[in-house]
C-alpha cells in the first residue's frame, strides 16, 4: 500500500458546531464518511506547540502572544515617549510606527522568527510595551522551537517532503490560501498544512452566528473541497485533517479591570505588572501589598475568578515560566476585558481563550478516517493523531 500523504488544516475559530450539512456541506460529507470530533483549546494564546508537538505551556514556555521579559523586551524604544504620549492621537501612531520598526529589527538580529514576523504592538498602551516581548519566539519548524521535535522537524529528519501555509509567514486569507495550496502542492509531499484565518476575525469583529461568520465558513468550505479534489488527484493514499484551535463564544458582558486597577493605592510598572488579555489578566507583583490588595479588589469584581494551585495543575501552567504570568484572572464564559489590550475602543462581539470545559470555545475536528475521535480531544492530541494519520506511529524520533 502506498505511504499516505496528510493535508492537516488549521480552520482558526472553526466552532465544533460549526460543521453541520446546511453550513458545511463538504466537511459534513467527509465526517460522514471519517469521523467528527471537537478540540478543547489549552489555556495560551499561542497554540502551535500544542498541535505541531503536543505540548502544554509548561513544557513549550509558549504562552500567550505577550509574555513580561522587560530585559529582552524588543519594544525599548518606547521608554523614550513621554507618559502622555496616548493622550495625543498624531503623537501615538508614530511613535508606535517607529517602535515597530525597532521590534521588527531588534527581533530579526536575535534570528527570533515566531510572532515577530507578523510584529503586532497590539493595542498596549505606548508607555507599557518596554515590559514586554513575545513569547514564541521561533518559527514551528526550527529546532530552537521547542524542548522537544515537532511534526515538522520530525518530517524533516525522516526526510519527508512537507509545505506550511500558515502564520506567521503568509497571507492566510482564504482566497490567497487556495491559489497557493493548489499551486504549491506537489505529488512529492507527505505533508501539507494550511492555516485559514478569515472565520476567527469575521466571528471577533460579528460574532461568531452573524452572516459574516456564515460566509466566511462557507468560503473556506469551498476552498478546502477544491484543494482535497487537487490532493486526491495527487496523491496515492490522501489523508485529511480539519480543525478549529479553539470554537468563538458570542459576547455578553464586559469588565473593567484597568480601572479597578487604577483605583487602587499602586504604581503599574512599580509595585505590580499586569496584561489584560481578552479573557484573562494576567499579574507579575513586585512586592507583596500589591499581591493583597490586588487579589482583593479582583475577587469583588464580577464575572471572573483567580485560578487556584489545582486549576493551574489542570491546565498545565504550573512550574511554567514566569513570564507567562505568576497569577490570573480568568473570565467566564462571554465575557470580555474591557479595556484590554488588545481592544481599548471597540468591544469584539465574539471571543475565544475561556477554560476548556467551555463548550462555545470548542473547535470542531473532521477527519477522513474513520477511526478519528468522535469527542472533544485536548488539542495537544492532534499531534498524536497527525502521526498516526501519517502512518509514523513507530518513527524512531518519536518522543
Ligand atoms: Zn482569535
Amino acid at each position: 500500500m502506498a505511504e499516505p500523504s496528510l493535508l492537516m488544516v488549521l480552520v482558526y475559530a472553526l466552532r465544533h458546531d460549526d460543521v453541520a450539512p446546511g453550513r458545511t456541506p463538504f466537511l459534513w460529507e467527509v465526517a460522514r464518511g471519517g469521523s467528527r470530533g471537537a478540540t478543547q483549546e489549552i489555556f495560551a494564546g499561542q497554540l502551535r506547540p500544542a498541535f505541531f508537538a503536543g505540548l502544554y505551556p509548561n513544557e513549550s514556555g509558549v504562552g500567550h502572544l505577550f509574555c513580561y521579559d522587560p530585559a529582552s523586551s524588543p519594544f525599548r524604544l518606547a521608554r523614550l515617549a513621554p507618559s502622555w504620549v496616548d493622550r495625543s492621537a498624531r503623537l501615538s501612531f508614530w511613535a508606535r510606527r517607529a517602535i515597530e520598526a525597532s521590534a521588527r529589527r531588534v527581533e530579526a538580529r536575535r534570528g527570533h522568527r515566531g510572532s515577530a514576523s507578523a510584529c503586532t504592538l497590539a493595542e498596549i498602551p505606548t508607555t507599557r510595551l518596554p515590559s514586554f516581548a513575545f513569547s514564541e519566539r521561533h518559527l514551528p519548524w526550527e529546532d530552537r522551537a521547542s524542548p522537544r521535535p515537532g511534526l515538522l522537524s520530525i518530517l524533516s529528519a525522516l526526510r519527508l517532503p512537507w509545505l506550511h501555509l500558515g502564520y506567521p509567514v503568509i497571507d492566510q486569507r482564504t482566497s490567497f490560501l487556495t491559489e497557493a495550496a493548489l499551486s504549491r502542492m506537489r505529488a512529492s509531499h507527505r505533508f501539507v498544512f494550511l492555516h485559514y484565518a478569515q472565520l476567527d476575525w469575521a466571528g471577533h469583529t460579528h460574532g461568531p452566528h452573524g452572516p459574516e461568520a456564515s460566509a466566511a465558513l462557507e468560503a473556506i468550505d469551498r476552498s478546502l473541497e477544491a484543494i482535497w479534489r487537487h490532493a486526491q488527484a495527487l496523491w496515492a493514499e490522501p489523508r485529511l485533517l480539519v480543525f478549529g484551535d479553539h470554537g468563538m463564544v458570542p459576547v455578553r458582558a464586559h469588565v473593567n479591570v484597568e480601572q479597578a486597577l487604577d483605583e487602587l493605592p499602586l504604581r503599574v510598572g512599580k509595585d505590580y505588572v499586569v496584561f489584560l488579555d481578552s479573557t484573562v489578566a494576567r499579574f507579575w507583583f513586585h512586592a507583596e501589598r500589591a499581591r493583597a490588595l490586588i487579589v482583593d479588589r479582583l475577587e469583588g469584581l464580577p464575572h471572573g475568578h483567580w485560578l487556584t494551585a489545582s486549576d493551574l495543575e489542570a491546565l498545565h501552567l504550573d512550574g511554567g515560566k514566569r513570564e507567562n504570568g505568576e497569577a490570573f484572572w480568568l473570565l467566564d464564559e462571554g465575557v470580555v476585558i474591557m479595556p484590554s489590550y488588545f481592544q481599548r475602543k471597540v468591544p469584539p462581539l465574539g471571543m475565544h481563550g475561556y477554560h476548556p470545559s467551555v463548550e462555545a470555545n470548542w473547535g470542531g475536528l473532521v477527519t477522513n478516517d474513520p477511526y478519528g475521535p468522535s469527542g472533544p480531544i485536548p488539542l495537544t492530541d492532534v499531534f498524536r493523531l497527525a502521526f498516526r494519520l501519517l502512518g509514523l506511529e513507530s518513527a524512531r524520533v518519536f518522543p
